[in-house]
């Protein structure tokens, strides 16, 4: 068995609410199960409701190893660890894999000041279960019974990573934050006067953001499910949020398409965005690329079997 199951489909903050019944209210929180692999990428807040099914149906039947990946330390990607049942429970082995960070700074250490008393009544080294931190970099990862989880560093304003997930002959890729890359060294402001970014950094610059894209496309090669971070329209990317670490519809769409995935779950919707805007955009975007990439908004809940 090679899946995906969906526990969070929001980004920036959780948005219950009448609104947001139908895709969900949760940030992001992405399970991935190979066999017997237990994955979830991102402890957002859709972790509670994964950890309450564990309690549910996998723990009576014996599971104690659980592996996350966790792209980017950005509070809608790891607020929801303390409330992650499993990390209570003793002789539960949770290994917890994200990437460096600067100034010396890590994954652990953040959440020992999110799980400090001034923010939270329980203690990161008062939790029962036996939680490994993991430090990694553009990398192959291999786990038992074929397994392989691939890294891959993206554009966003934290140390970020994209994880391809292989198994069987199959692929699952989550790109989870990440902005196209583009040129920051624009010969000329907006206003016309000349900057002082010189026409041959400026060239430097348009070709390096030219690779970033293309690597990010062939990382995501024929991939059977890709879940890509599509926070915005094109229109509101362009006008108020370059910069902002994220990727429009249109730009997921495109760069799907170009590296030939089967199937595209667009996530990590503004909380802005009520269900009725999602399936009215959901429609317009099936009119504009069905013909050539099966494209969904996900919705918290769905699972898919490859
Ligand atoms: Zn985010
Ligand atoms: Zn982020």
């Amino acid at each position: 068995m090679f899946s995906i199951t969906i526990w969070g489909t929001r980004g920036s903050i959780a948005c219950p609410g009448q609104y947001t019944n139908e895709f969900g209210g949760n940030t992001t929180c992405l399970e991935v199960r190979a066999d017997g692999n237990v994955c979830c990428v991102d402890f957002g807040t859709g972790v509670r409701p994964f950890g309450e099914y564990l309690e549910e149906h996998d723990l009576p039947a014996g599971l104690t190893h659980i592996n996350f990946f966790i792209t980017h330390t950005h509070w809608d990607h790891i607020i929801g660890f303390p409330m992650f049942k499993p990390v209570f429970i003793k002789g539960m082995k949770i290994d917890i894999y994200s990437t460096y960070m600067p100034n010396g700074k890590s994954l652990k250490g953040l959440l020992r000041n999110e799980l400090s008393y001034e923010y939270w009544p329980v203690n990161l080294r008062e939790l029962n279960a036996d939680i490994r931190f993991h430090q990694v970099r553009e990398e192959t990862l291999r786990f038992p019974g074929g397994l392989r989880v691939i890294t891959h560093y993206l554009n966003h304003p934290a140390p970020d990573l994209g994880y391809r997930f292989e198994y069987g002959g199959k692929s699952i890729v989550v790109i989870h934050d990440s902005e196209p890359f583009f040129n920051q060294f624009l010969p000329f402001s907006k206003g016309g006067r000349a900057s002082f970014f010189d026409i041959d950094a400026s060239r430097e610059a348009a070709k390096a953001a030219e690779e970033g894209n293309a690597k990010i496309i062939s990382f995501m090669k024929a991939a059977d499910i890709v879940v890509y971070d599509a926070q915005y329209t094109e229109e509101e990317y362009k006008t108020e949020k370059l910069n902002w670490g994220h990727s429009s519809y249109q730009c997921a769409a495109q760069n799907s398409i170009a590296a030939g995935v089967k199937h595209l779950l667009l996530n990590h919707h503004d909380p802005s965005r009520s269900d009725s805007e999602l399936l009215a955009y959901e429609k317009k975007l099936k009119k504009e690329y069905g013909s050539q990439i099966n494209i969904d908004m996900a919705r918290e809940g769905a699972s898919f079997n490859l």
